[in-house]
């Protein structure tokens, strides 16, 4: 116990620190200004450290995320959201305002056509010069109109071409944002997502298959070649089973090492065939280092699938799934494993120790 407690005395309370420097500062007790600080405390870039004691005791927030933006662009993408959002919000402004100025301007053509109309009625015998008069007003007007209306249409073009932009820009933030950086395949979130709207409806309930899978011993690889040739490996996986699936089957990196599948429409032996195809390829794709022949594999990957009838809901599906991957694993790896309700009872014993 003591010893235990002198040891907890001699670690720095890094949170406290990097507070109590905020604090001093001044700077707003937010999660990004925190990361901000904490990266700063503990040194891991000297020139972010630099960047941010010259700020000095009076750093406004747009300071702080302006250097946010440049070293955790990742985290940022809020703001950049919020940017593109107040951009459209500008550019509808602009564009609203362009249509009232053209109903204003009709409004008023309207108008003279109106006077121009009574003071024609009003005269009993229009005389030519009046006619000619009127003629020519209408004319003028109209003309005007027409030239404004070009430019109207014009601007509108110009700025809807603008808004666009922002769009195509928001549409590549949305996909950053579910996608998984290292494999380009989705990334948790969307995975949760999905996984989610499978309860939506009971067609997709009815038959869906979750397919979870996990490398097998991929820690031993890391041990072994290290982690940037882990990480390779990871990527080569993920290009690997997407080109082996359907493209309506949604792939995702759920995790580390950690694979899943959301098959639509299939019954499950179909979903175990799919599931058999991907462990069958991977276990004889050669992952050999080109430049130095050196060969990483074999990679085999454990499967274990869940039909979505067979749950109330993601959570339970996930876990069900899950116990069947474990099952997969407990079997020896490199299989794949359909959930069953026996499995439950095995699964309870010794989770905790596959787990760890
Ligand atoms: P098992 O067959 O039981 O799944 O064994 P395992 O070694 O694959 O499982 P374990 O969970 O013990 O280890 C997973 C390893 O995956 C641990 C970690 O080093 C590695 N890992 C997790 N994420 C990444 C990553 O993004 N890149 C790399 N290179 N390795 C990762
Ligand atoms: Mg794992
Ligand atoms: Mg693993």
């Amino acid at each position: 116990m003591n010893t235990a407690g002198a040891q907890k005395a001699q670690v720095p309370d890094i949170a406290a620190q990097v507070t109590y420097a905020m604090r001093i500062m001044g700077v707003a007790a937010i999660p990004r200004n925190y990361e901000l600080f904490y990266e700063a405390y503990i040194g891991s870039n000297p020139k972010l450290t630099r960047e941010l004691a010259a700020l000095g005791s009076k750093a406004t927030q747009e300071e702080l995320d302006a250097i946010g933006s440049r070293y955790f662009g990742h985290h940022h993408r809020a703001e950049v959201i919020d940017g593109a959002h107040s951009r459209i919000v500008l550019q509808l402004d602009g564009i609203l305002r362009l249509l009232r100025q053209e109903q204003n301007s009709l409004e008023s053509y309207n108008t003279l056509l109106g006077e121009t109309f009574a003071r024609i009625s009003s005269k009993n015998t229009a005389s030519v010069d009046l006619l000619k008069n009127a003629i020519g007003v209408i004319t003028e007007a109209t003309d005007d109109t027409l030239t404004q209306g070009k430019e109207r249409v014009e601007d509108v073009v110009q700025t809807s071409m603008e808004m666009d932009v922002v769009r195509r820009e928001l549409d590549e933030y949305k996909r950053i944002a579910s996608t998984d950086s290292l494999t380009q395949l989705s990334n948790r979130r969307a995975f949760d997502n999905r996984l989610a709207a499978v309860y939506d409806n009971a067609l997709t309930r009815n038959a869906t298959a979750l397919v979870l899978a996990d490398i097998d011993h991929f820690k031993k690889i890391n041990d072994t070649y290290g982690h940037p040739v882990g990480d390779k490996i990871l990527a080569t996986v993920g290009n690997l089973v997407r080109t082996i699936v359907r493209k309506d089957i949604f792939l995702a990196r759920t995790g580390g090492e950690e694979f899943a599948m959301i098959i639509e429409g299939n019954t499950e032996e179909e979903a175990m065939l799919i599931a058999e195809r991907v462990r069958s390829a991977l276990e004889s794709t050669p992952f050999k280092n080109s430049k130095t022949g050196v060969n990483y594999g074999p990679v085999t990957i454990s499967l274990g699938i869940c039909m979505a009838s067979e749950a109330e809901g993601p959570g339970e599906l996930y876990s069900k799934a899950d116990i069947a991957l474990y099952c997969a694993k407990n079997g020896g790896r490199n299989r794949v494993m359909a959930y069953e309700d026996g499995m439950k009872k095995e699964f309870s014993k010794s989770w905790l120790i596959y787990r760890k």
